[in-house]
């Protein structure tokens, strides 16, 4: 099986080969994901559009304002952007945690949340850090908070005629802190058994002002702990009421059994990391 591969060398002309193709088209970034899909045969379009000349897709820009991650940009390439980790440096740690040097080489940022892989670990990152995609299409350009971006496993909101051509991060606010932690109980390569990111900042008398908790690899999509932090906002964090909290995952997530474990190993290594991952950002405070 072939298939003609076309490099566009901007979004208009890769808008107008996707238009031109339809449902036969398939664009492609880094091809990592697409290329086991096309050799398992679960994948066979008849035209494939390769986004990586198109050189307004690519790069990181920062202003006091955002972070801006071009759909190409590589996961190398955000893991050892001094941007990035000025921004946040919990960022920098999640795309350092994906895979191998060889993947995060070829493998791009707009390849990973299009693929929509609910054990990825970017996206929960990205979710707590309030993140939102830009989507180009012949209509023009809309934005999609990352929390709207997941729809189910490898489905994302995404229209057929839509590329993806960047990512925003907003500052944060001064005195946020940030962490990602990824279990990974067989290798240190594999995708996350359980991912946890959360941001949190406190006011001066130690109250919690603003807290956000996702996860990774608990359900179809990576998804937000609201009953986590519901159960934080505005409360003084001491061990118990962090215990309290993380608990309350439960009622958030919906693992189920896979090769890195059964749904009710999920269940209980999400409460146990996502206590951790707060208990961090309350002794990190310090
Ligand atoms: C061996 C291996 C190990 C891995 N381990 C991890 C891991 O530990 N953690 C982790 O997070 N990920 C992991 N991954 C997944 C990896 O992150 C994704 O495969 C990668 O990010 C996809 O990016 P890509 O540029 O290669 O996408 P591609 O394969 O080129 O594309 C993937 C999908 O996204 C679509 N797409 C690509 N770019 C755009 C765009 N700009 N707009 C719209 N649609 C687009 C394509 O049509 C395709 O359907 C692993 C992958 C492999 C192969």
């Amino acid at each position: 099986m072939t298939y003609d591969y076309h490099e566009p060398e901007t979004v208009a002309e890769a808008l107008d080969l996707m238009a031109r193709h339809g449902e036969d088209a398939h664009l492609v970034a880094g091809a990592t994901a697409f290329t086991l899909l096309w050799r398992q045969g679960l994948l066979r379009p008849g035209h494939v559009i390769g986004l990586r000349r198109i050189v307004g897709l690519g790069g990181i820009t920062a202003t006091d304002k955002e972070l801006v991650i071009g759909a190409t940009a590589t996961h190398r390439e955000i893991e050892r952007s001094a941007d990035v980790a000025r921004h946040c440096p919990a960022l920098t740690r999640t795309f350092a945690s994906v895979a191998t040097v060889r993947i995060r080489n070829q493998a791009t940022l707009g390849g990973n949340l299009a693929h929509a892989d609910p054990a990825q670990d970017p996206p929960p990152m990205l979710m707590a850090l309030g993140a939102e995609v830009v989507a180009a299409s012949a209509a023009g350009e809309r934005t999609i908070a990352l929390d709207d971006l997941f729809v189910d496993v490898f489905t994302t909101s995404l229209r057929s005629d839509e590329v993806l051509t960047a990512i925003r991060v907003p500052a944060l606010a001064p005195g946020t802190h940030a962490t990602y932690l990824k279990f990974l109980p067989q290798t240190a390569d594999d995708y996350a058994t359980v991912s946890v990111a959360a941001t949190m900042r406190f006011t001066d008398d130690g109250e919690v002002a603003d807290v956000r908790v996702a996860l990774g690899a608990c359900g179809p999509t990576p998804v937000r702990a609201r009953s986590v932090e519901d159960a934080l906002a505005g409360a003084v964090p001491d061990a118990a009421r962090i215990a309290d909290a993380a608990a309350r995952v439960d009622a958030d997530i919906a693992p189920f059994d896979d090769v890195r474990g059964s749904a009710g190993y999920k269940r209980d290594m999400a409460r146990v990391w996502t206590e951790r991952a707060l208990l961090s950002l309350v002794e990190g405070r310090a």
